[in-house]
């Protein structure tokens, strides 16, 4: 599984663009900057955006992504998230006043766009990929996904604080997991405020996944507020690593 990190910020900064992670060059996890990082060409190839979440940090790329389809003579793309989510961006941002009702818009020109919902606990094969959704402690809707493919498993946390469940999936994998990204938003220092913002800082996320797991499994922390980078990075511990926008990992 090819895992291309197109921006993984908490928020948007000279140098930093928040989350957008391309799985095999065709599916999409977040669509927070892809639209202005990825060549035109390569964004067509994206059939499938599976979204975390509602927050503009995660969708503020998504109508620039459809624009790019319906103004080619091809295309079809199907969104995967919550009834939540799904809902959401229909009645807020596709609803003609933010933007355009693209599943409309798209269909008129002969294109496909399609809400496809995923509530937690779901499993779905998507571009031979198995998708297993979880309901992750953040707003309400927000999903993590672990996506496994040829017996390798990765975690995707997408913005969450500490939720049991996933703990005790990932717990199930066993040897198949091979890497769990985890968000972590702020410094030790600012605990109390990822708390009441449903984040996480580097020693909640290892206390909650690094020790939790056991086995060979990397524990990447991604989502960083970009204002806190070297304090979220000091705080980091033996074992944790960290990405911040560019990386690219085979698994
Ligand atoms: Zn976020
Ligand atoms: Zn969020």
């Amino acid at each position: 599984m090819r895992v291309e990190i197109i921006g993984c910020s908490g928020s948007v900064m000279k140098g930093f663009n928040t989350t957008s992670i391309l799985v095999n060059g065709s599916l999409l996890i977040d669509a927070g900057s892809a639209a202005s990082l990825i060549g035109d060409r390569n964004i067509l190839d994206i059939k499938d955006i599976l979204l975390t979440h509602s927050h503009i940090d995660h969708i503020k790329d998504l109508p620039f992504i459809l624009e790019s389809i319906f103004s080619t003579n091809k295309g079809y793309i199907d969104i995967w998230a919550s009834q939540r989510t799904v809902d959401t961006l229909k009645d807020h941002v596709f609803n003609g006043l933010i933007w355009p009702d693209a599943q409309e818009l798209m269909g008129e020109q002969g294109h496909r766009l399609g809400f496809k919902v995923m509530d937690g606990g779901s499993r779905h094969v998507i571009q031979d990929i198995h998708v297993q959704a979880l309901e992750a402690n953040h707003i309400p809707g927000a999903m993590s996904y672990v996506f496994e493919e040829e017996g390798k498993s990765i975690f995707f946390s997408g913005d969450t604080t500490y939720t049991e469940g996933i703990l005790e999936y990932l717990k199930s994998i066993g040897d198949g997991l091979k890497a769990c990204f985890i968000e972590t938003s702020f410094p030790d220092r600012m605990e109390d405020l990822a708390k009441k913002s449903r984040h996480l800082t580097p020693s909640m996320a290892w206390e909650w996944i690094g020790t939790g797991i056991h086995g060979d499994v990397r524990v990447i922390a991604y989502h960083i507020k970009p204002w806190y980078l070297d304090e979220v990075i000091a705080d980091l511990p033996d074992g944790m690593e960290y990405i911040i926008g560019g990386e690219v990992f085979e698994f």
